[in-house]
């Protein structure tokens, strides 16, 4: 059948900057269906014979790829194998499809798909978002039995040999830590938003995706020209020879402005009249650590451990959370590591440690509230920092802290872990220097309270902003009003900065205002120490230090706190960036 390659539009969510043009390599695990066979009784036990064989070849694959996330230090995924090792035990897929096989004669492909298809019906009837994640794994391992059965590769991922574009429905961990990423020069998929895993790894590998474009797989063939451009979410199938044209000049214009940026990666970020800020990267998986020397990241202001706890049942040990940790640490030396300890709930879900179902997660049960809650898993995470930080470059900080009592009640339990690791002869930094985020407003109003216990601040404007407009951080309705320049959230940074320096400690900010140059100005000239961002932000708000002067801010910041409105605000520091930095808010001329 010849394929007709027609000209598609779509649109999705841009999660990784970029422009691409390759060949859609068609990855669509929805697709495998076998057919409905009957087979003759004396053929039962070599049909058998046959699904153990194609079991035995699925365990030795999944054990490979534990080895191969082992080898390349990306362990988290290795959960995920393990989760689906276990389902390869279970007898309601193992029995239940010889069980088909032998008293209904029923072929093992069809057999299985049938098992498969009972298994996710249960979970769907079931409602329940835990139970959904197992349905998807149920579906993943059943597609890679089916393809063993059927004698094909496992998603046809590992046969990527030439530059492609990833074309998905959607991709597991799994999926994506076995491609060679080498030739992998975009992704796009159906499903997923700004924090799939799709996005947090093309970020981290530095190529373009765009996500949740919903028809996706549907439209493309494998071989399509395809134009990606995870600047503007915007993808092309079979572009025009135009459309090509304007395309591959894009691409070198993006190419362009970014050897440009990293010119500033080796640079300190300091202001024309000498002022020193510290640009420090965000991480939530330890594949991302590589990228931080690259971008010039002056070490990590924070890490996001709550991803050490997903996609696996049980919450990590202590000497999980040390290997992870130390290596982290022994990466970045002698710059610092910023460990954030334990901080789910709100949007962040996690299945290692049930979470009560609240109707209103966001201001209930997270966070260090769940950890002072469930106290032996708080300590297990706390006494792996502390055993991991020996090479003096370990900081610990505390999320969602709302007052003094939280706070108090914290370092005692970190006080008690150091009394234990000590009777138990085990070293560790004994100046680990002890942060709180300051992301909810109270603790703002409380902050030279807070000062005197603690050796710096980091604002977490994420939800400094959601808690102090009162606006749900992932809820579309009221995004309009997610304003970081909104004239309360300036001066609940001012007020940080200010009690935090007058107590002699540093206050950074590490939420995504640290890490969008439309907001520089405004944060250094509030006095603001250190900015950590995604890696990849690094090199541009550098830039836009290198060229700005301490006093400069402070003037733009003298004439912003006069006025009332979050509109008003934002249009003078855009006019101020525009006029002040032409081309830096709009490096390719789009606008
Ligand atoms: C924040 O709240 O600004 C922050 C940095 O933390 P998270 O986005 O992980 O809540
Ligand atoms: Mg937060």
């Amino acid at each position: 059948m010849k394929i007709v390659r027609e000209r598609v539009e779509l649109k999705g969510i841009p999660v990784s900057p970029g422009v691409v043009i390759g060949k859609a390599f068609l990855i669509d695990s929805r697709k495998v269906r076998p057919p409905e066979k009957i087979i003759d009784p004396e053929m039962v036990d070599d049909e058998v014979a046959r699904f153990r064989q194609a079991l035995a070849e699925t365990r030795a694959q999944l054990e490979d790829l534990r080895q191969h996330y082992e080898a390349k230090r990306i362990g988290e995924y290795g959960y995920l194998v393990d989760v689906h090792l276990l389902m390869l035990d279970d007898k309601m897929l193992v029995k239940a499809t010889e069980e088909r096989v032998r008293e209904q004669l029923h072929g093992a492909d069809w057999a299985l798909w049938q098992v498969v298809q009972g298994i996710k019906a249960s979970f769907d009837a079931m409602d329940d978002e835990y139970f959904r994640d197992r349905r998807n794994d149920v579906e993943h391992l059943g597609d890679r039995l089916l393809r063993n059965l059927a004698g094909r590769l496992p998603l046809g991922i590992a046969d990527i040999s030439a530059d492609v574009v990833v074309v998905a429905h959607d991709l597991s961990p799994m999926d994506t830590a076995q491609m060679d990423v080498e030739r992998v020069k975009g992704f796009v998929t159906d499903q997923g938003g700004r924090t799939s895993h799709t996005a947090i790894l093309a970020r981290s590998l530095n190529i373009p995706a765009v996500v949740g474009l919903e028809t996706v797989v549907d439209r493309a063939n494998g071989g399509d020209t395809v134009v990606v451009d995870g600047l503007t979410g915007r993808l092309i199938l079979n572009p025009t020879e135009a459309e090509l044209e304007r395309y591959r000049e894009r691409r070198s214009r993006y190419q362009a402005y970014r050897k440009e940026l990293e010119a500033f990666s080796a640079l300190p970020a300091v202001t024309r009249d000498g002022h020193k800020i510290r640009v420090a990267a965000n991480i939530e998986l330890l594949g991302e650590v590589k990228n931080l020397r690259r971008y010039g990241a002056e070490g990590i202001g924070l890490y996001r451990t709550e991803f050490l706890y997903m996609n696996r049942d049980h919450p990590p040990s202590e000497e999980e959370h040390v290997q992870s940790y130390r290596q982290v640490a022994e990466a970045v030396h002698p710059f610092p590591v910023t460990i954030r300890t334990l901080d789910v709930g709100g949007d962040k879900m996690i299945h290692a440690v049930p979470l009560p179902d609240e109707s209103n997660p966001s201001l209930g049960l997270r966070s260090i509230r769940l950890c002072l809650r469930e106290r032996e898993l708080f300590k297990t995470q706390l006494r792996g920092i502390l055993r991991a930080s020996q090479g003096g470059n370990v900081r610990i900080m505390f999320p969602m802290i709302s007052g003094l009592g939280e706070l108090l009640e914290a370092i005692a339990i970190l006080d008690e872990a150091r009394a234990e690791l000590r009777r138990e002869g085990h070293r560790f930094d004994p100046h680990l220097p002890l942060g709180v985020m300051v992301e909810v407003p109270s603790a703002v109003v409380v902050a030279d309270i807070l000062a005197k216990h603690v050796d710096f601040f980091s604002i977490g404007t994420n939800d400094l902003i959601q808690y102090a407009l009162a606006i749900d951080r992932v809820n579309e309705n009221v995004a309009y009003l997610y304003e970081p320049l909104h004239p309360a959230v300036l001066r609940l940074i001012r007020m940080t900065v200010e009690a935090g320096h007058r107590h002699g400690i540093r206050v950074a900010v590490c939420g995504e205002m640290a890490g969008d140059e439309l907001y520089t100005l405004a944060l250094l000239g509030l006095g603001v120490d250190e900015l950590s961002m995604q890696a990849l932000s690094v090199p541009k708000i550098k830039r836009v230090i290198n060229h700005a002067s301490l006093e400069e801010s402070r003037a733009v910041v003298e004439d912003i706190l006069t006025l009332g409105t979050a509109e008003e605000v934002h249009q003078l520091v855009e006019e101020y960036m525009r006029s002040r930095y032409p081309g830096v808010l709009d490096p390719l001329g789009d606008e």
